[in-house]
């Protein structure tokens, strides 16, 4: 095992590993977590509370989580000194140790890094961001129906707008770049402009919408979706549509039927276990989740795209304090919280940990510990049903408790054995 200057390696867990394109798991895994900055350590220690609860409760002693902290944000500042927001420790960390979960943490405003959680997403290839979105009986929510919404969304994480190719207005860069598409392809961009670059490949796409559809078949969904705004850039996201339906009729040939031979074989009923592909205009998506919800289960999306559907799909069913994420590669995982540190009540075990509670259950069912996964959910939607929330859902629902973060995380642990 590598040596680590601030990370300490618990005694008494053992690596996950990966090998031959699968997780082998101990009883005892270590996994990382990176506290969060803000809030960040109230609702990890809700959070941590209930995943080692639930697990003692799922397997009597049987299996056993060994947490080892790792460190990145505000704190890594603290750890390791000036300008040390991500320590090349913790994404070796991370590496090493295959599966890791995080609060929220702040953007560094200035100096080199956007964003610490593209940083790590692209460091570190995590190539979709899995967003699942389901509506628990009591949210407030501001639809007439939102159990009707019930999908699983597939960003790609690494491509899109977000690989950040952008040359600032007025710089020479720009200048330079502008002057050479306008020659060269005969356009007219006007000087000075800001410009960035939006690179979509076959690669990234197909190992995404592979990813989506290998999702569907085992959990036995019926639809995958590609969403994309191909009518207008063709080259891009109308690429992402047709690689999307290539990877499928190539590798999933025998599981999947087209939209189009929905209709001109089966006359519009999907057969039996088969899964449709079909694929959306991102504009119409938007009015298609909320008009005909029912209609869709798994979604698969280029980054930018996937970005907006998934913060609008988690509003519609109660907003981002319960919405959980996952960003993942083959081997490496982190899930996360998927709001940010909302420092205004960093300190007042005030905010709703449901996020990084929910995100923990996609951990367990991810290292297998689907029983573990399942209690906690079925807790949490208990005791959302009996009114015992934070500040955020109390202020929206007649006769509320409203309770603290970590009386939130109690309840649900006294809901597990109910
Ligand atoms: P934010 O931290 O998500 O907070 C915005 C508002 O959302 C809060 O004021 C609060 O609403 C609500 N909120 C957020 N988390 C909540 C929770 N757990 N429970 C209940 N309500 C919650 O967004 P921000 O203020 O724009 O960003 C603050 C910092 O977080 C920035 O540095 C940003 O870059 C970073 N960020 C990090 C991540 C991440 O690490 N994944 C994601 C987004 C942003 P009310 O004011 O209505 O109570």
């Amino acid at each position: 095992m590598a040596k680590f200057n601030k990370i300490s390696i618990p005694s008494d867990g053992e690596k996950i590993k990966f090998e031959e394109g699968k997780l082998i798991i101990p009883d005892n895994p270590i996994i990382a977590f990176i506290e969060g900055d803000g809030t960040g350590p109230d609702i990890w220690h809700a959070a941590k509370m209930v995943f080692d609860e639930v697990v003692e409760h799922a397997y009597k002693g049987r299996k056993k989580i060994a947490w080892m902290e790792i460190f990145a944000g505000e704190k890594a500042l603290k750890v390791y000194g000036k300008n040390k927001w991500l320590p090349e420790e913790t994404v070796e960390a991370i590496k090493e140790f295959t599966v890791a979960i995080k609060g929220p943490l702040t953007t560094p405003v200035g100096g080199g890094i956007r964003s610490l959680n593209v940083a790590l997403r692209q460091i570190l290839d995590l190539f979709a961001c899995v967003r699942p979105v389901k509506y628990y009986s009591g949210v407030p929510s501001p639809m007439k129906r939102p159990q009707d919404l019930n999908i699983i969304l597939f960003r790609e994480n690494t491509e899109d707008v977000y690989s950040g190719i952008e040359f600032k207005s007025g710089t020479k860069d720009s200048e330079d770049l502008i002057k050479y598409i306008n020659k060269k392809f005969q356009k007219k961009i006007r000087i000075p402009s800001g410009v960035g670059i939006k690179p979509i490949s076959q690669f990234g796409t197909s190992r995404l919408v592979k990813k989506a559809i290998e999702y569907a078949r085992d959990n036995k969904r019926k639809s995958v979706t590609l969403v994309h705004k191909g009518n207008i850039m063709k080259f891009t996201e109308g690429a992402f549509k047709e690689w999307g339906y290539e990877v499928a009729k190539t590798e999933f040939r025998d599981l999947i039927v087209t939209e189009d031979e929905l209709w001109s074989q089966y006359g519009g009923k999907l057969p039996d276990g088969k899964i449709l592909i079909k694929d959306r205009i991102a504009d119409s998506m938007f009015q298609q989740l909320l008009l005909r919800p029912s209609e869709y289960e798994v979604v698969a999306t280029p980054n930018l795209n996937g970005d907006y559907l998934s913060d609008a799909a988690a509003a519609q069913v109660g907003g981002l304090g319960i919405a959980p994420g996952g960003n993942m590669s083959y081997s490496t995982a982190i899930f996360e919280a998927t709001h940010g540190t909302a420092p205004k009540y960093a300190g007042l075990d005030k905010v709703n940990p449901g996020s990084l509670i929910l995100s923990g259950a996609m951990m367990l069912e991810y290292i297998g510990l689907g029983k573990a996964a399942k209690l906690i959910e079925n807790a949490l939607k208990k005791t959302i049903k009996s009114k015992i929330v934070t500040y955020d859902f109390a202020r929206l629902m007649k006769g509320a408790t409203e309770v603290k973060t970590s009386e939130f995380g109690k309840a649900i642990i006294q809901n597990m054995s109910k």
